[in-house]
C-alpha cells in the first residue's frame, strides 16, 4: 500500500478506529526509535560523547511520496519522496527534513537511519494489513474476543473496535493460546496425581515424584485409562524403580537385540517373520491401543509389511525390527523377553 492508499482507507474508518491505529503506529514507530538509540548508544557511548546531543530528537515517522514522486517538502525547500519527520524534544518543535538536511541536523549516520526506516516500514506493513483484513472483511472478531483473558489488552482494545488484528498478532495469540492449552493440560495431570497419590505408599510416591516429567505424566495417564493398570492393587504392584531405568535398560537391550537379529536377517520370508516375531507380535497387538497416535503409521506400516511376506513376498527383517522396537519401546514392553525365548 501507498501512502495514499493507505490514508484512502484510514478515513474509511470510523474516528474511534483511526485514533486507535494512528496511536497505536506511532508508539511502535517511537519505540523502535528508542531501541535503535539504545543500541547506538550501546556502541558509542565510549568513542563519542554527543549522546546527549542525540537524545534531543525522536524520528516521528518518515513519509514516503512514492517511486518517481516528490510531493514532501523540506525545510530547506528541497522537493522530497522521503520526508523525515523530527521533533526536537526540549523545545517541542517539529522538523520536516530531507535526509541529507536529516543527517545534518541530528548527527545520525546513514546505517542508523536505514535501520530505522526499515523498522517503520514493518509497522506500515502491519498496518497495511490489518486495512487490508478491514477491507476484505474475513477477520471475524468474536472468534478471537472470546480468548481476551489471554491477550494483551492492547489486542482486546483493539477487537473490541472492530478491528482485525495483523497476521503477526494472531500468531501472537495462537502462541498464548497453545501455551495456555499446555498449562491446563499439567494442571489436569497434576491433579490426577493428587488423586492418585492418596492410594500410594510414600515410598511408591517418591519414586514417582524422582520420575522425568514425561515418564510422570505416561505412568499417571496409564493409571488414569486403566488400560495396562487395571485395578488399584496392580498400582501398588509396580515396580517403579524398574519404570525409572527402563529407557536406560530397553536402550542397551534394544541394541542388542537389533545387532543379533541384524546378522542373520536381511530379506525375509513370512515363516522367519512368524518364528522370530510371532510372540513380540501378539504382544503388542494386545496393546496396540496404547500405541502414541505418532507412531500408530508405524504399526500399520508393520501389518502391512507382514501382509507382504504373507502373499509371498520377501520384506526388509532389518526394518521391520527396527520398527518393533520403536513401537515396543514406546508401550513399554521389554523387547528382549521374546527374543530370548526364541
Ligand atoms: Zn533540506
Amino acid at each position: 500500500m501507498n501512502e495514499k492508499e493507505r490514508h484512502l482507507c484510514l478515513s474509511s474508518l470510523n474516528e474511534e478506529q483511526r485514533q486507535f491505529l494512528q496511536t497505536y503506529i506511532r508508539q511502535s514507530k517511537c519505540d523502535i526509535w528508542v531501541e535503535q538509540l539504545a543500541q547506538l548508544k550501546g556502541i558509542e557511548l565510549n568513542s563519542r560523547n554527543d549522546t546527549d546531543e542525540l537524545n534531543d530528537f525522536i524520528l516521528v515517522d518518515v513519509l514516503d511520496g512514492g517511486y518517481g514522486k516528490r510531493p514532501h517538502q523540506c525545510e530547506c525547500g528541497r522537493a522530497l519522496r522521503f520526508q523525515y519527520i523530527v521533533k526536537h524534544t526540549r523545545k517541542e518543535i517539529e522538523f520536516k527534513l530531507g535526509s541529507e538536511c536529516f543527517k545534518k541536523f541530528t548527527n545520525m549516520d546513514t546505517s542508523f537511519v536505514k535501520d530505522v526506516k526499515k523498522g517503520f516500514n514493518k509497522v506500515n506493513k502491519e498496518l497495511d494489513d490489518i486495512l487490508e483484513r478491514c477491507t476484505s472483511g474475513t477477520f471475524n472478531v468474536n472468534n478471537f474476543l472470546i480468548y481476551a483473558d489471554l491477550m494483551p489488552s492492547r489486542y482486546v482494545e483493539q477487537l473490541e473496535l472492530n478491528l482485525p488484528l495483523s497476521q503477526k498478532q494472531e500468531a501472537k495469540v495462537e502462541q498464548l493460546i497453545v501455551e495456555k492449552e499446555a498449562q491446563l493440560a499439567q494442571k489436569e495431570l497434576q491433579e490426577t496425581y493428587e488423586e492418585i497419590k492418596d492410594q500410594l505408599s510414600d515410598e511408591q510416591c517418591g519414586l514417582l515424584d524422582s520420575l522425568s516429567e514425561d515418564e510422570r505424566h505416561q505412568v499417571i495417564i496409564r493409571m488414569k485409562n486403566g488400560e495396562v493398570i487395571h485395578c488399584i492393587e496392580d498400582i501398588k504392584n509396580i515396580d517403579f524403580e524398574d519404570i525409572i531405568d527402563r529407557n536406560e535398560i530397553l536402550d542397551k537391550r534394544s541394541n542388542k537385540a537389533a545387532r543379533t537379529q541384524k546378522k542373520s536377517v536381511d530379506q525375509i520370508n513370512y515363516n522367519t517373520i512368524i518364528d522370530s516375531h510371532r510372540e513380540l507380535l501378539r504382544a503388542i497387538h494386545a496393546r496396540s491401543e496404547t500405541i502414541p497416535s505418532n507412531l500408530v503409521k508405524e504399526w500399520t506400516v508393520i501389518r502391512d509389511m507382514i501382509e507382504r511376506a504373507k502373499s509371498g513376498e520377501d520384506i526388509d527383517g532389518g526394518v521391520l525390527i527396527q520398527k518393533l522396537l520403536i513401537i515396543s519401546n514406546a508401550i513399554g514392553i521389554d523387547v528382549l523377553e521374546y527374543y530370548e525365548k526364541g
